[in-house]
């Protein structure tokens, strides 16, 4: 079957009113966004209170299907193929034609929903519905009407030209990317934060991101997996400005004066700070990591209240009532699985404690990081002067 375009489906939620606008063209934009490398001509437009992508020649489908399955806010993407309107009779054997190519099998049920745009048209929505819906069961007798649960629901919309579609392929669902501002992730190269930043952005959040390295005890080859991490990220979230802060020295300095069952605690708190220093630069609104209740050591509720205290913005933690497997589920699903369990070596890792608290108290934490005092505001400083920043796109 040849498609001449598509109409996006998007979900009702908060798109009512004045704001509709402004939900359409960033939907608009973010679809432009997903087919700019795609095989073809696109043209994304409004028309009558939808969206649609027209597609000018030949086009690569499956591409483009797979592109629009990535924007946040579609929630189903309808291939349509378009008529030239030369009378009635010829629309009865251009539908019984669409319908013999697109289920091979008439074991099955339908209901046309004719919708007319042109008035002048010379038949009603309900004439088309009956005379269309007798031409199919004439040619196919194995197939039968079922207007309260059909299995397929066979659109015709009489425009200047005639839209007919039946399919529709699920999109992601939530809001375009760029209704609801932007946060800060802290991405490492593990399974969970990439997902948690997925998971935000399809709430229609932009998204940039915090990584932490510790050179040379981490590798040239763990920054670039959480850079392709960050690539896999932003074919849903758009472009991501990606922070890499060289953490070695305050990594260092927290080991020589603190307590080590407490450093993973304390480094936390310090990976936080500094996430938070660049997100209030850039206007983002919140913090996200991927922690979840008990996974971890530095994750029982004891230690992300010692790590939420040093914040003073909102953090967001998508995945905290999650298992691992639902959070391996999505990974999955959004491709990042794979990248995240390459066997890199991670900067928290390294300086691990074999027994770290699992309930820390936060006034001996706090009381440890006074011995950080004499050098810690330069070296905080210099993580943040030297950082490497770079704008990941896919
Ligand atoms: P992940 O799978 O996301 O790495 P994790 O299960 O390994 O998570 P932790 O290492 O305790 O858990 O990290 C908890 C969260 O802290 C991460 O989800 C991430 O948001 C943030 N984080 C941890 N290490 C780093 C790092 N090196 N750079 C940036 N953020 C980090
Ligand atoms: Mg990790």
């Amino acid at each position: 079957m040849k498609f001449q375009s598509f109409l996006i489906k998007y979900g009702e939620i908060g798109i009512k009113g004045k704001n509709r606008y402004i939900f359409e063209d960033a939907l608009m934009r973010q679809i432009r966004f997903a087919l700019k490398d795609v095989e073809g001509t696109f043209n994304v437009h409004k028309a009558q209170g939808r969206v649609y992508v027209d597609c000018d020649g030949e086009f690569d489908y499956d591409e483009t299907v797979a592109g629009l399955k990535r924007v946040f806010g579609i929630v189903g993407i309808c291939p349509v193929i378009h008529v030239e309107d030369k009378g009635f009779d010829e629309l009865k054997k251009v539908v019984v034609n669409y319908m013999d190519e697109m289920y091979p099998d008439k074991n099955t049920t339908f209901k046309v929903e004719a919708r007319r745009g042109k008035k002048s048209y010379p038949k009603n929505s309900m004439e088309i519905n009956c005379e269309i819906g007798e031409a199919i069961l004439e040619a196919f007798p194995e197939i039968k009407v079922d207007v309260h649960k059909p299995a397929i629901k066979l659109n015709i919309e009489v425009r200047e030209e005639i839209y007919i579609y039946s399919e529709i392929i699920p999109g992601p669902g939530g809001m375009p990317v760029g209704t609801n501002g932007k946060a800060m992730l802290l991405l490492s190269g593990g399974i969970d934060s990439p997902v948690a930043g997925y998971m935000i952005s399809k709430r229609g959040v932009g998204l940039e991101a915090t990584y932490f390295h510790a050179p040379p005890y981490t590798s040239e080859r763990a920054k670039q997996k959480v850079i392709d991490l960050a690539k896999l990220v932003s074919k849903y979230s758009g472009p991501i400005k990606l922070n890499i802060v060289n953490f070695t020295d305050i990594q260092l300095y927290i080991y020589d004066k603190c307590p080590h069952d407490e450093l993973t605690i304390i480094m936390r708190r310090y990976m936080m700070k500094i996430a938070e220093y660049f997100a209030k630069e850039s206007g983002c609104l919140g913090l996200i990591t991927g922690e979840s209740i008990g996974q971890v050591a530095s994750q029982t509720m004891q230690s992300l209240m010692a790590t939420n205290d040093v914040c003073s913005l909102p953090v967001y933690r998508p995945v905290i009532g999650f298992d691992k497997q639902e959070i391996v589920d999505i990974a999955e699903k959004i491709d990042t699985y794979e990248t995240s369990i390459l066997p890199f070596e991670d900067c928290c890792t390294i300086f691990v404690a074999k027994h770290p608290v699992t309930k820390p108290n936060l006034n001996i934490i706090r009381r440890s990081e006074e011995n950080l005092a004499e050098k810690i505001d330069e070296l905080f400083e210099q993580a943040i002067q030297t950082v490497e920043t770079i704008v990941v796109k896919p």
